[in-house]
């Protein structure tokens, strides 16, 4: 096992805690029995499990990235405990640690707007107010992600929380995109679909080498079968089917994949039957 940050010719990353939380063990693998993901991952007697929100740091020459923005510090105590939050979001830590500051982020790239990934886009401050984790940030969604946010349908409004993008409305820092877009050279958003109409992958690729960042099309590294899906998906045959199409597509490359709810595995290649390969761990080795 290796640890970060992992370099991607001349890009590095790394794993901020955006917050871990505890989810039923069902829910994070859908139609799969529990007789099978079990073997993999043993839940606590509540049936939960532990799972990560890592904020990719994308560092460049000329830019810092992130990728989603973890849970944020706006959870309500009773939110905490629904979710036992044991590890709170220490984004601006994390970043002090590698030598930057919230200011330094020029872009926010959101896979999707779930409060998973979403609720670090606005933090509270030392006063108790409101204000954007990342200011001079550029804050990238599509377009579809977007309305959705802003007209949920019944089951979004319980995962799209408002108090998440009240500065972004007011600041205008976003920029909506529809389809696939280059960020600039070397780092490259598509629009997957699948898990919410407008969850987007980041491909980060550079000097021959590439990573993928497939969101909550793959969480884990547990979930490498391209049918053990999430029981949150909303379109669960288009996750099965654009999963399938990019594991393939970038295990041909020798691709990294990167994961934001892996508690132990950090990234990992896939090999030729799709179980992975070389991994990435936060864990001493
Ligand atoms: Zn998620």
């Amino acid at each position: 096992m290796k640890k970060p940050p992992l370099h991607i010719g001349e890009f590095q990353i790394y794993w901020l805690n955006g917050g871990s939380f505890r989810l039923d063990g069902g829910t994070m693998f859908g139609a799969v029995p529990k007789v099978l993901w079990e073997k993999r991952c043993l839940p606590a007697p509540d049936n939960t499990l532990l799972f990560t929100n890592d904020v990719l740091l994308i560092k460049a020459a000329q830019h810092a990235l992130i990728v989603d923005t973890g849970l944020g510090n706006k959870l309500t105590e009773k939110q905490l405990a629904i979710f036992q939050v044991d590890s709170p979001w220490s984004i601006v830590d994390d970043l002090a640690k590698i030598g930057l500051a919230r200011e330094d982020i020029d872009y926010v790239l959101l896979t999707h707007c779930d409060f998973d990934h979403a609720g670090g886009i606005v933090m509270h401050n030392a006063q108790g107010e409101e204000e954007l984790s990342f200011p001079k940030a550029t804050h990238i969604v599509q377009k579809n992600e977007w309305e959705d946010v802003e007209h949920p349908c019944r089951r979004a409004q319980s995962t799209y929380w408002p108090e998440n993008f009240s500065c972004l409305k007011r600041k205008g820092h976003i920029t909506l995109i529809d389809g696939d877009q280059e960020v600039f050279p070397g780092i490259r958003l598509r629009l997957t679909g699948g898990h919410t109409r407008g969850h987007q992958l980041i491909e980060i690729s550079s000097q021959g080498t590439t990573a993928v960042h497939l969101g909550d099309l793959f969480p884990t590294h547990i979930h490498s079968n391209p049918l053990w899906i999430m029981a949150y998906d909303n379109f669960p045959l288009e996750v099965i089917d654009k999963k399938e199409q990019y594991l393939k597509e970038y295990q041909k490359k020798n691709s990294w994949f990167t994961f934001y709810h892996d508690p132990v595995v950090k990234a990992c290649t896939l090999n030729s039957k799709g179980h992975p390969d070389q991994i990435w761990s936060l864990a001493a080795e």
